[in-house]
């Protein structure tokens, strides 16, 4: 999960140079010349973005070796001086060794005419973990940077069998110094990922690259150099035309296989949708939503947004950390870098705080079993996500002296939820009505109805995105989902003088925030929702007994509790959040019976999802890190744009794998 960072050095000249590939970066001559020649013009961009402005929403490009950013910035800067041009650009880049961001600042100060860009780019870059970077730089641009291995990153592309791009940029360094990038391998995954007649260009006219592109599918013709190299490379994906020309029986693309985690394409329809419920993945979702243009109506049946688990007065962003990489340990990492980078963007917008003031956990908040050992944790976290301390550095960190060694997270921070999820719907896009409960969702025509508790229709139209939480499963369509309510309980405590000093969040078998209005927040209990209100009072003497245990000195926190907050956090049976369209239970049921009577049955079908009905919900006790990121998924599922997640981790995360688990374990029929 961690990547290595290039190694660079620089020459007299002041340019970048690789020691591991041994060559520079870019072209001494004109590099901003170049890339306008090689990868604008060679693709024919200007001219196709102005004819396309009313054809497609979206315009993908795909680039091969992301290195300084060069090409990505031309690229942004001629998007934004063609005045015509379809809706959104969104630009994927792969790269296994990214610059780090001091270098990567160096630089870019080269080039003062794409400042501004350079400026959105460095804010939001992290040179640390593997996986896809979600930067949404402009209104109309968004970049997914994939870091790690080129050829691992491709694979995990999960469009559900759309093939998105439609301009690829291979720009690695030569196929001598770097075969790996210029393989037949990669080249395959180029063209199970190629709209029909997408675009390539390259500086490289090598007999292998040229023979690789024709082979998958690419009609490729050697064109003009820039500068002092003889010939560059351009070349179409037209698979019907190669066929012709090789006489090739059998398809260039990997064959499709159906499977039930695919989702089905959304119709073309208007972009309007209903958001259920205010709380931060309602709030989020419709957010995301908001971004892309969509007219998002978010119905709250409480007075307020976040008035429920989004209501704790802080709440803490920090990483869940695993022992193992995983689809679901690479979510969450991507959700807490995700998460940091939008709060960082609102807050620097004015919208609200984002307190990045660091997150620390004591050894003694992990569950034994769970436990990370240092080693563990280095081997797979970067410590720009997380770092093992001894408890002395953590309490130079912390203003405080504490009692264990632990995990500190540099990035993490807290935030009032409440102030976020107003920052989420203000935007122009977003129309909200509260004190209002949906009670029922029914089919309508092509899609959905909402009605409340009065019978009455609040909304109809074609997309519905319930983030209700634990109450979700009240809904028809997910009754059948188990949902687990776990109540909690925080306190808020007077400061005194010296715990006002408290400089981070820190977290054991309770977590403590620095004071917020003169007070700490406590959080928090794990009760059964049984509980009699009687015994509340034990939870906030032990939550205060809890947090003062993470301090040596014994009278760090004074002992006036202001007041409590009692809340229910949603989980899931696997606690992993569920996040996706809604199963059409039954019709699944019957599709993957075979599954009950042979688990290991192979049945390619495609699941059976109703359109436009979606779900996004059991955030767990980490709801500020996953909700983010997770409507920027549904967002984007919705958008029929790149997925932020891999198929692995949209798989993880579909609300139809709970019915698949059981059919497998044969419990039903
Ligand atoms: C005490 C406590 C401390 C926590 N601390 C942290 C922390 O430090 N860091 C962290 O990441 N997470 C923390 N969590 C978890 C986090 O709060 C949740 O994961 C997150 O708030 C979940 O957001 P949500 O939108 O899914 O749910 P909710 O915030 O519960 O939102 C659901 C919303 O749906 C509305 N609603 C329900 N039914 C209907 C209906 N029929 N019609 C209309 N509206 C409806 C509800 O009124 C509610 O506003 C904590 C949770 C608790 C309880």
């Amino acid at each position: 999960m961690k990547v290595s960072r290039a190694n660079i050095r620089w020459l007299d000249s002041g340019l970048p140079y690789s020691n591991k590939f041994d060559d520079i970066y870019h072209s001494e001559d004109d590099a901003l010349g170049e890339s306008l020649h090689v990868f604008i013009n060679g693709n024919n961009l200007i001219n196709r973005w102005q004819e396309q402005k009313n054809e497609c929403s979206v315009f993908t490009i795909a680039e091969i070796g992301f290195g300084t950013g060069l090409n990505f910035l031309q690229t942004c800067h001629q998007w934004q001086l063609t005045s015509q041009h379809p809706r959104s650009l969104h630009y994927l880049a792969f790269e296994k060794y990214p610059i780090s961001k001091p270098d990567l600042q160096k630089i870019l100060a080269v080039w003062p005419q794409f400042e501004t860009l350079s400026e959105g780019l460095l804010t939001s870059y992290d040179d640390h973990s593997s996986g896809c970077h979600r930067i949404i730089l402009t209104g109309d641009i968004i970049l997914d940077l994939y870091f790690g291995d080129a050829k691992e990153q491709l694979s995990k592309l999960n469009n559900y069998h759309r093939s998105v791009v439609d301009c690829w940029y291979l720009d690695g360094f030569s196929p001598q110094l770097n075969e790996d990038l210029w393989s037949d391998s990669i080249f395959q995954k180029i063209a199970k990922n190629s709209a029909h007649g997408a675009s390539l260009a390259t500086y490289s006219v090598a007999a292998k690259v040229r023979n690789g592109l024709t082979e998958v599918g690419f009609l490729t013709e050697k064109k003009n150099g820039f500068a002092r190299k003889r010939h560059m490379l351009c070349a179409s994906y037209l698979p019907k035309i190669k066929k012709k020309q090789t006489h090739k029986q059998s398809s260039d693309r990997e064959a499709i296989v159906p499977q039930w985690h695919e989702y089905p394409l959304p119709k073309a329809v208007t972009r309007t949708a209903l958001v259920i419920g205010a709380g931060l993945a309602g709030c989020c979702t419709a957010y995301s939503l908001a971004l892309r243009g969509w007219e998002v109506t978010v119905v709250e049946k409480g007075s307020k947004p976040a008035s429920c688990a989004s209501g704790i007065a802080q709440l803490s962003l920090r990483c869940r950390l695993f022992k193992t990489q995983s689809a679901i340990s690479e979510f969450y990492l991507q959700c807490f870098i995700y998460a940091r980078r939008q709060f960082g963007y609102l807050s620097q917008q004015g919208k609200f705080a984002w307190q990045e003031c660091g997150v620390i956990q004591l050894n003694g908040a992990m569950n034994k079993s769970h436990s990370v050992t240092p080693e563990l944790l280095c081997s797979l976290y970067d410590e720009a996500v997380a770092k093992p301390m001894s408890s002395d550095a953590l309490g130079a960190i912390a203003n405080a002296t504490l009692r264990d060694d632990g995990v500190f997270f540099p990035g993490g921070g807290w935030v009032d939820p409440h102030s976020l999820c107003e920052a989420y719907l203000e935007h122009p896009n977003i129309h909200h009505v509260f004190n209002t409960e949906i009670t029922k969702i029914e089919s309508a025509g092509e899609g959905w109805s909402a009605l409340n508790s009065v019978g009455s229709r609040e909304f109809n139209g074609n997309n519905v995105i319930i983030c209700t939480a634990a109450s979700a499963n009240q809904f028809d369509c997910l009754s059948q989902i188990n949902l687990e309510p776990i109540r909690g309980h925080s306190t808020l405590l007077s400061a005194t003088d010296v715990s006002n000093n408290l400089a981070t969040v820190v977290s054991g078998t309770r977590s403590i925030f620095p004071s917020y209005n003169n007070e700490h927040c406590i959080s928090a209990s794990y009760e059964n929702l049984y509980t009699e209100n009687s015994q509340f009072h034990e939870f906030s003497n032990s939550n205060i007994a809890f947090a003062q245990e993470l301090f040596a000195d014994e009278n760090y926190l004074g002992d006036i509790a202001a007041t409590e907050q009692v809340a229910v956090r949603c989980h899931s049976a696997d606690r992993v959040p569920i996040v996706g369209l809604i199963p059409d239970w039954s019709q699944m049921r019957i599709d993957f019976s075979e599954l009950s009577r042979n688990a290991k049955a192979i049945i390619n079908k495609a699941g059976a999802y109703y359109p436009g009905l979606f779900v996004n919900v059991a955030h767990g006790s980490n709801g500020l890190t996953s909700c983010p990121l997770s409507g920027e998924f549904l967002a984007s599922l919705m958008s029929k744009e790149n997925s932020p997640l891999s198929s692995a981790q949209a798989q993880s995360l579909n609300p139809a794998r709970f019915l698949m688990r059981e059919l497998k374990k044969q419990r039903m029929d």
